[in-house]
């Protein structure tokens, strides 16, 4: 029996690692495990029940799961389309497989190589040049491989940044950076976000929109660039997230836990949350 909910996407939490130690990131005291391979294939059938299209891989930096590799083809298999959201320093050792079975990559960059370095501090002995360089020269190459693959360039604009971010549009397109869609999020304090450092990057929507007026509308690919302020439809909790073990909580709410409760009370809860429109709108805001 299907579900008569309609979520085109689900984004799975691989894992609450990551290489990077950012300041801002809402997965500041994250200690979450990898997810396993039981809960990874649990998801999948959840996603083929609800009849979603799309398998989103998410962290942490979802390429340090050792199931990566698994989820990617065990996705494919089932005939899910695949994006990846990643920092982009770990790709070189994924690139083919990257290339030839995601739809889109998502890419983080902050800034130019201080401020990115600044705003994005890594765990690996990286120089601020590498942290800058490596996620471009593997944007690259996955275009190169495969033309077809879409990246969007994800920014978050915070107090820190927000001025910074002009001269990242200098470069991408000076340098005509392969980038289809870039997304620049409004970084405001909530409690979603870093609880500490909050404070810091808050952005005040003077700045933001400072920032989007000094933006232009495409890129020289003729992609979109999208500016998300924080009041935007679905800003806070735009999509279906499961977390590492199975549970699927979006912002406050709980909706059930893959593998534990039945798909339909599952169903039976995200129908009644008022979450479902913004998730669907979100995800065609960013990728279609
Ligand atoms: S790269 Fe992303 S997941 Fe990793 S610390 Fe930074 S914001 Fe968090």
């Amino acid at each position: 029996m299907m579900s008569n909910i309609s979520i085109s996407t689900v984004d799975l939490y691989l894992t609450g690692s990551c290489n990077y130690k950012c300041e801002y990131c809402y997965g500041e005291s994250d200690t979450s495990p990898h997810m396993t391979y039981d809960t990874l294939m649990n998801c999948l059938n959840f996603a083929e029940y609800i009849c979603a299209d799309t398998i989103e891989l998410c962290g942490g930096e979802p390429l340090i799961s050792p199931l990566f590799e698994t989820a990617v083809l065990e996705a494919r298999k089932k005939g899910f389309k695949v994006i990846v959201r990643t920092n982009g320093i770990l790709l070189e050792q994924y690139m083919d497989l990257v290339a030839h079975n995601c739809e889109w990559v998502g890419v983080s960059l902050d800034g130019l190589a201080e401020i990115n370095a600044k705003m994005r501090p890594s765990r690996q002995r990286l120089t601020i040049e590498e942290q800058f360089d490596i996620p471009i020269k593997n944007i690259k190459k996955l275009k190169q491989i495969n033309p077809n693959i879409k990246i969007i360039l994800a920014t978050i604009a915070t107090a820190e940044n927000y001025d910074e971010i002009l001269n990242l549009m200098d470069f991408v397109f000076n340098s005509n950076l392969p980038v289809d869609k870039w997304k620049i999020y409004q970084f405001i304090e909530d409690k979603f976000r870093s609880v500490v450092y909050s404070k810091k990057y808050a952005l005040s929507s003077e700045k933001f929109l400072y920032l989007k007026t000094h933006m232009p509308e495409t890129l020289p690919s003729g992609g979109k660039i999208i500016m998300q302020s924080a009041d935007a439809d679905g800003a806070g909790g735009n999509c279906l997230l499961v977390s590492h073990n199975g549970t699927i909580k979006i912002l406050d709410e709980y909706y059930g836990k893959i593998g534990q409760d039945d798909y339909q009370s599952i169903c039976s809860n995200l129908k009644t949350g008022s979450v479902i429109k913004y998730i669907q709108q979100n995800k065609k805001v960013t990728y279609v």
